[in-house]
């Protein structure tokens, strides 16, 4: 066995359930606001030592197996390398048969908090709102949006006074951490304004004015089929 720190030691392969990829697999599909404790549960075993991980897989289709699923992004050892890549590319997920699975959140300690990106209702091309998944409160932080593309949820913590993100990103999944030039808490959600807002009023009008020609067409035809007249 190449790797012996922790693992469940087995004869036979552990039992496993094999589940659709997405749901359990990306962060942003796995927590709700005010709910983040599936964050904790690992949702594999390493087809290596058997021991329980996180299997994570992004857009870009790249896979891996995490001892933890937050900063510093500690990737299990056994499947990081690489004569063992082959194995990680064949590996479905396997759903611990366990009734009471242990938590691991050394970064929920170290002050770590996931939030969702949030499109900026207006546009602004050098500010990002994030909303807090423990609180549900919006932070408006001065980060460029292109810096956070592609990236549905970050972790965040104050240092030195400064608000720190963190996320993994890219083909390698390469964990990354942007200093915040300053960041301020938001009373509310933005909302729209202005030419912004007369655009979005403008948009809800013309769906609604197409549902209602639509839900005509369906009468307008069902009467015709049936011979009938609407009066
Ligand atoms: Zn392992």
């Amino acid at each position: 066995m190449p790797y012996g720190g922790g693992g469940i030691r087995s004869s036979s392969p552990p039992r496993v359930e094999i589940v659709p990829p997405t749901p359990t697999t990306s962060i942003e599909r796995r927590i709700r606001f005010g709910d983040f404790h599936s964050l904790t549960i690992p949702n594999a075993r390493c087809p290596v030592c058997g021991a329980s991980v996180f299997f994570y897989q992004n857009a870009h289709g790249s896979r891996v197996f995490f001892d933890e699923l937050g900063p510093p992004w500690p990737k299990h050892p056994c499947t990081d390398r690489t004569s063992n890549q082959a194995m990680v590319h064949r590996i479905v997920v396997a759903v611990p048969q366990v009734a009471q699975p242990k938590h691991r959140a050394d970064w929920l300690l170290e002050g770590w908090t996931p939030y969702r990106i949030v499109r900026d209702p207006r546009g602004r091309d050098d500010r990002t709102i994030l909303r807090n998944y423990a609180t549900g409160d919006y932070v408006e932080a001065r980060v460029e949006p292109g810096r956070l593309a592609g990236i549905p949820v970050v972790y965040a913590r104050m240092q030195g006074g400064r608000l720190i993100l963190s996320a993994v990103t890219g083909g390698s999944i390469t964990p990354v951490y942007i200093e915040t030039a300053s960041f301020r808490r938001l009373a509310k959600k933005p909302a729209l304004t202005g030419f912004l807002l007369h655009v979005e009023i403008e948009k809800r009008l013309w769906r609604e004015l197409d549902a209602k020609a639509q839900v005509s067409a369906i009468l307008k035809h069902r009467f015709s089929r049936l011979g009938l007249r609407r009066h």
